[in-house]
């Protein structure tokens, strides 16, 4: 492998709160280290459509407490033809650059993957994702800030939940991974979470009604995930409307709310020294791996182990939020 000069930067998938903090710190690591860096825009689209813009350290002034992505973010289905992915390699070699930092989720890391693959290129992926759902990886960049999205609006239920003596079911982000819908529930006091890892979701809504909703509660609020596959939240306030014509059932859906704002101290922190870590990973020659923070270390993950390993639910969070629930 040649002497890296020049980095490019993208942002790619699904936005979260942090990634900004991560552009500045990859951009700012980068110079800092005598590297010259090109931001890409709108993800792969930009490398494929020559979106390629050279960042200069000022570039990347008063974003730290931005929410969203300045480079902004898309899907790209050319980047997943060979054809596509020719056209990226063209534009990267026409700009001079020799490696590339992908902020994203599980789709943006495969496409990365593939492309250092295919073409032999360094390539470091950050775990960008409110679903924190990136193995090797204790926290991703966005899960904090979206956890306390999801925080204050179910504190804002509770109120009218309690006034009105009713069973609120809020549906959070995470239709693969209940991390939101857990901790949320636990942050929250919520009474319970019905989230994708355990059981089948009926299962969970099965306890959580054989323990009569709490009947010395005035009022109940229950997290769920959200899933195409079982119609989510809508679907289990209709069941027990069906089953139990008692309760006086509310849905709130929270969706895209929980993607924006300004990130939290600890995402700005974890996206910031990622950032540092991804230069680092180049610099030393590593390639083809995601930073991680496990056990407030950063790591280096293999492409291969963030994305095809599911990230285990740790069981004494649900054993926490079921005591506590009484
Ligand atoms: P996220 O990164 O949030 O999981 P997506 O799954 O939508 O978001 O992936 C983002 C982009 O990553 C896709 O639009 C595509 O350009 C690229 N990508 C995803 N999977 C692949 C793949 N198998 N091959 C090449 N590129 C891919």
């Amino acid at each position: 492998m040649g002497i890296i000069k020049s980095i490019g930067i993208l942002t790619s998938g699904g936005d979260a709160p942090g990634m900004n903090a991560a552009i500045r710190a990859v951009t700012r690591s980068a110079i800092y280290n005598g590297l010259k860096v090109f931001g890409i825009y709108r993800g792969y689209k930009g490398l494929v459509t020559d979106e390629i813009v050279e960042f200069k350290s000022q570039n990347v002034s008063n974003i730290i407490q931005m929410g969203g992505t300045i480079l902004k973010t898309a899907r790209c289905k050319e980047f997943t033809t060979p054809e596509g992915r020719a056209q990226a390699f063209e534009n990267m070699k026409k700009h001079g650059i020799d490696a590339l930092v992908v902020i994203g989720g599980d789709g943006s890391l495969t496409g990365a993957r593939i492309f250092a693959q295919e073409y032999d290129i360094p390539c470091i992926g950050l775990p960008g994702t409110i679903d924190n759902d990136l193995y090797g990886t204790d926290t991703t960049i966005g899960y904090d800030t979206a956890l306390n999205t999801i925080l204050d609006a179910v504190d804002k239920i509770r109120d009218t939940a309690t006034s009105h003596e009713r069973l609120f079911f809020v549906e959070v982000m995470g239709r693969d991974a209940g991390f939101l819908a857990l901790n949320g529930a636990i942050a929250a006091g919520a009474e319970a979470a019905i989230i994708p890892e355990f059981s089948t979701e009926v299962d969970q809504l099965e306890a959580f009604i054989k323990q009569g909703f709490r009947k010395s509660k005035s009022s109940s609020i229950v997290l769920v995930a959200e899933s195409e596959l079982t119609g989510g939240a809508m679907h289990y306030a209709e069941r027990v409307k069906n089953e139990y014509p008692q309760y006086d059932v509310r849905v709130t859906i929270l969706g895209h709310l929980q993607r924006g704002g300004r990130p939290t101290a600890h995402d700005r922190i974890i996206a910031s020294r990622m950032g540092v870590a991804s230069i680092q990973a180049l610099l030393e020659g590593q390639r083809n791996v995601m930073i991680g923070i496990e056990n407030n270390k950063i790591v280096y993950v293999p492409f291969t182990k963030a994305i095809k390993n599911d990230k285990p639910i740790d069981k004494e969070l649900v054993s926490v939020l079921h005591e506590l629930s009484i």
